[in-house]
C-alpha cells in the first residue's frame, strides 16, 4: 500500500478528492496542474531550503529528553518544532505556499485560522515576500486567541470574523471558500492542514514532510539509527503528523501514533476525536472521516486547545486509520493539561496545549526501556498561557509531578 501519494484524483484509499462547487474547479485544477512543477523545480527549491534555514531557523533540534525519559522508563526524543520562528510548525506550510502563490502571479493571499498559529504563520510569510493577506478567523477564536489577533494585525494582515455557526475554525474555512469563489484568479488560498480538495492534502504534507526527513538525519547522527520505534504527534488537521510521519510511513518497523482532541470525553458531546465518533463524508472539499449527524449536518466539535477543535481530519490520517497503520488515541482535555505541566517542570519546556495531547500518549501506552520514541513538538504554550495560568491558579493542577 502506498500511503504517503495520492493517487491521481487526490485519494489516499478512499479518502481525498476534491469536491468543491463547480465555480473553485478552475482554481483548483489550475494548482492540481502546476504545483509539483513548480515545488520540485530547482528555482523554488534553492529559495525555500534557503528561507527555512535562515529565516525559520531549521533545521530544529532533535532533543534526547532525560527527565522524561528517566520517568516513564524509555528513550525519548523531542522534535523541537516549537523552536521555529513563529512558535510552531506552520510556519513550513506557509512559507512554501506563499512562495509557490508567488510563482502563479498571484498578488493576495487568503487564508484560515483556528489558534491562529496559522495566521500568523501567513501573515508573517505574507510581510516577508511582500504579498496582500487576508486571514478570516472564528469570532470565538478571535477571543480565545486575542495575541495572535494582534500579531497578525501588526503583520499587516487584515483579519475578518467568522460569524456563522460555532464561529470557530470550520466557520472560518467557509468563509475562506466562499472568498476564493469570489476571486478566483488573484487569489491563493493557503490551506493550514492536510485538509481541503486535492492537491491541498498532499501539498501541505511534503512542505511539512521536513520534520521527518531532518527526524531521520538526526536520529541517525546521535544513535546511528535511522528509524526510532515509535513516531507520536497530535492531530487535528494533521499537518504536523504527517509531517512527522512522512519518511516513515512506508516502513513498517516504525510504529506511528496519533493524538486526538477527546475534548470532556468521546461520549461527552463536547469532543473531538475525529477517527472515533467521525463517519465517511464530505467536509471542506474532500471525503474524509467528519463528526455529522446522520443527515450530514457537521456536528461542534469541543477541545481545549483551538488547534485540534475540528470536526475533520485530513484523508492522509482517515487511511492510516482506516488500514490501521497508525494507532489513534483520544486525548481529554485534563490529561494534555497535566501533560504540559509535566513537560514545563521535567524539562523547562512549555509547549502548546495541541502538542500537550502527542505528550500525553506517554501515560496511555506501555514502552520498552530499548524504545527510541520521538515525539513530534509541535508548537511552544505562549498562546496558551492565559489557560495555563487559569489552572494554576484555580489549584486544580499542582506543578509537582
Ligand atoms: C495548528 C496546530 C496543530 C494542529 O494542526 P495540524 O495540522 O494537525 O498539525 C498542532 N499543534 C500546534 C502547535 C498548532 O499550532
Amino acid at each position: 500500500m502506498n500511503y504517503k501519494n495520492p493517487d491521481e484524483y487526490g485519494y489516499y484509499g478512499e479518502f481525498g478528492g476534491a469536491f468543491i462547487p463547480e465555480m473553485l474547479y478552475p482554481n483548483v485544477e489550475e494548482l492540481q496542474k502546476k504545483y509539483l512543477d513548480i515545488i520540485e523545480s530547482e528555482d523554488f527549491q534553492r529559495e525555500y531550503q534557503d528561507l527555512l534555514k535562515n529565516y525559520v531557523g531549521r533545521s530544529t533540534p532533535l532533543y534526547y529528553a532525560e527527565n522524561l525519559s528517566d520517568k516513564y522508563q524509555t528513550q525519548i526524543y523531542l522534535k523541537r518544532e516549537d523552536l521555529n520562528h513563529t512558535g510552531a510548525h506552520k510556519i513550513n506550510n506557509a512559507l512554501g505556499q506563499v512562495l509557490l502563490a508567488r510563482h502563479l502571479g498571484k498578488r493576495r493571499i487568503m487564508a484560515e485560522t483556528g489558534a491562529g498559529q496559522h495566521g500568523v504563520a501567513t501573515a508573517t510569510a505574507c510581510a516577508l515576500l511582500g504579498l496582500k493577506c487576508i486571514v478570516y478567523m472564528g469570532e470565538i477564536d478571535i477571543q480565545r486567541q486575542a495575541p495572535n489577533v494582534a500579531r497578525m494585525k501588526m503583520l499587516g494582515a487584515e483579519v475578518i470574523a467568522a460569524t456563522s455557526g460555532s464561529k470557530t475554525l470550520k466557520d472560518a474555512v467557509n468563509e475562506a471558500l466562499k472568498d476564493w469563489i469570489n476571486n478566483p484568479v488573484t487569489t491563493h488560498y493557503v490551506i493550514g492542514s492536510v485538509v481541503g480538495p486535492h492537491p491541498f492534502p498532499d501539498l501541505v504534507a511534503r512542505f511539512q514532510s521536513v520534520i521527518s526527513k531532518e527526524i531521520k538525519e538526526q536520529l541517525h547522527e546521535q544513535t546511528g539509527r535511522q528509524n526510532p520505534d515509535y513516531v507520536i504527534a497530535c492531530v487535528g488537521g494533521g499537518s504536523n503528523a504527517a509531517g512527522a510521519f512522512y519518511h516513515f510511513v512506508e516502513e513498517e518497523n516504525v510504529k506511528l501514533l496519533a493524538a486526538e482532541a477527546g475534548g470532556h470525553g468521546i461520549d461527552s458531546g463536547m469532543s473531538a476525536a475525529t477517527t472515533f465518533l467521525g463517519t465517511l463524508g464530505v467536509l471542506h472539499g474532500s471525503k474524509s472521516l467528519v463528526m455529522q449527524t446522520k443527515d450530514g449536518q457537521v456536528i461542534e466539535p469541543h477541545s481545549i486547545s483551538a488547534g485540534l477543535d475540528y470536526p475533520g481530519i485530513g484523508p492522509f490520517h482517515a487511511n492510516l486509520f482506516k488500514e490501521k497503520r497508525a494507532e489513534f488515541f483520544s486525548i481529554n482535555d485534563d490529561e494534555a493539561l497535566k501533560s504540559a505541566f509535566e513537560l514545563t517542570k521535567l524539562e523547562g519546556i512549555i509547549p502548546a496545549l495541541e502538542s500537550a495531547h502527542a505528550l500525553a500518549v506517554l501515560e496511555k501506552k506501555s514502552f520498552d526501556p530499548k524504545d527510541v520514541v520521538v515525539i513530534c513538538l509541535s508548537g511552544r504554550g505562549d498562546k496558551d498561557m492565559e489557560t495555563y495560568l487559569k489552572k494554576l491558579e484555580d489549584g486544580s493542577l499542582k506543578m509537582e509531578v
